[in-house]
């Protein structure tokens, strides 16, 4: 059999696990990233002084392979169970939530778990996928940073947010558009705060129910953090939809001021993040989409339920399709 090369367009936990799969298989795989960094949504911002995770906070595991995976990924060091203080904020009450579930995070940060698997794959980063064009040779990639990448490839796949790969694809699929077309991704507006010093709350983290916030949490609770106390608070969908166009300098002290109504204190620096595509509405399960008549497949969190395992598996019921 000749080797098929195959492209994946997207270096988050989605493309990581489908290209993980292929390559097993025997396929030749080459993964392309716009970030710096690998991991997509899974991600941490540092400086010599503090961590904070500003993307995906922890994750679930309920699926049995994915069970598996995260065993492994906690055998290797990668990821560890977080166990906070946990409280959930309602009509101005505060409560216990009802659920007793294993919370997972990545460790030293939540990319921790995708630069694991990118280990043994290619990876090139800093190379925005910008348009895909079809020849005899195959299909071919330009991106913004360089221009008509070298290869050809036999198979494409697309393990970025619906209204990316909507640019990229043009009129090349309407068996993929047709999905693309029917899911609008909501923002989040994510501040992270730094302390001097530990601060005093009846928390780790808290469920906010209630006004613009919906998540805080306290960073340093997580295993193997290091630095400085940092704490990220997530807006709400419907609050970041408002605000999408503000500065973070706008945002940042409304939010602030959220937290501080909360019990919170004035933090001594912090810094806002605006998530333009942070889950999907609605969220779909089809898991993931294959057109054979063009060779292009797509998977991604938003097509199986929007969250860390649901993105995996979406990469791995690809690979299986595309096999
Ligand atoms: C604020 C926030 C909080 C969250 N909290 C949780 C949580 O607590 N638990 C949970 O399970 N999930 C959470 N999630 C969701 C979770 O992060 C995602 O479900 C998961 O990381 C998605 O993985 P993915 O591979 O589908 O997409 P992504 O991680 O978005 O990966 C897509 C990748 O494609 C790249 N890309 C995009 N366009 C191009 C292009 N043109 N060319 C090249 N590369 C491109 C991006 O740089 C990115 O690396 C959260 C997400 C956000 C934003």
């Amino acid at each position: 059999m000749t080797t098929q090369h195959i492209a994946v367009i997207g270096a988050g936990i989605s493309g990581l696990s489908c290209a993980t799969a292929l390559q097993h298989a025997g396929y030749n795989v080459e993964l392309f990233d716009k970030g710096r960094g690998i991991g997509g949504r899974l991600s941490t911002r540092r400086n010599d002084l503090w961590q904070c995770d500003h993307g995906a906070q922890y994750f679930t595991a309920r699926h049995p392979e994915f069970i598996l995976q995260t065993e492994q990924w906690i055998q290797t060091g990668v990821v560890a169970i977080w166990d906070p203080v946990l409280q959930v904020y309602q009509d101005a009450q505060w409560s216990k939530p009802q659920t007793k579930l294993h919370r997972y995070v990545g460790t030293p940060g939540m990319s921790a778990p995708a630069r694991a698997l990118a280990q043994d794959l290619s990876v090139q980063t800093a190379t925005t996928i910008q348009s895909i064009a079809h020849n005899a040779e195959g299909w071919s990639l330009t991106s913004t940073e360089h221009g008509l990448l070298p290869k050809h490839y036999t198979k494409i796949v697309f393990a970025i947010p619906p209204i990316q790969v909507a640019a990229i694809l043009g009129s090349h699929s309407e068996k993929i558009s047709a999905v693309t077309d029917s899911i609008v991704m909501q923002p989040c507006w994510t501040v992270m705060m730094q302390f001097d010093s530990p601060i005093s709350m009846p928390f780790d983290a808290a469920f906010i129910n209630t006004g613009p916030l919906s998540w805080i949490a306290r960073n340093n609770s997580k295993p193997s953090r290091k630095g400085e106390e940092s704490w990220v608070m997530h807006a709400t969908p419907a609050w970041s939809e408002l605000n999408l166009e503000c500065s973070a300098q706008d945002i940042g002290p409304r939010m602030i001021e959220e937290f501080r109504i909360l019990g919170g204190p004035q933090p001594a620096t912090w810094s806002a993040h605006r998530w333009r595509y942070a889950s999907s509405d609605p969220s779909i399960s089809i898991e993931s989409v294959w057109d054979s008549a063009t060779q292009i497949g797509l998977c991604g969190d938003w097509l199986n339920g929007g969250r860390v395992e649901g993105a995996w598996l979406s990469g791995k019921t690809l690979a299986q399709k595309m096999l």
